[in-house]
């Protein structure tokens, strides 16, 4: 996952993923905002459930077929 960067003229800033506020100014590597880092935990585990949703998805468009 890439950082949320906004070039607004100046030095730019650094978005949190999930509210969106400004992190940082300056492009940093920082994903989330304070606020959000505390509730992290959870965020894992739901990105953990899109990404095995996005799997299931994508194998039954290759019908099936298991890489592993
Ligand atoms: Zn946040």
């Amino acid at each position: 996952m890439k950082p949320i960067h906004k070039l607004n003229g100046g030095i730019g800033a650094t978005l949190c993923q999930l509210c969106s506020i400004i992190i940082t100014t300056g492009l940093s590597q920082d994903l989330y905002c304070d606020k959000c880092l505390s509730e992290r935990v959870k965020i894992d585990s739901e990105f953990k459930q899109i990404k095995e949703r996005a799997n299931n998805l994508m194998r039954l468009k290759n019908g099936f077929k298991d890489k592993q």
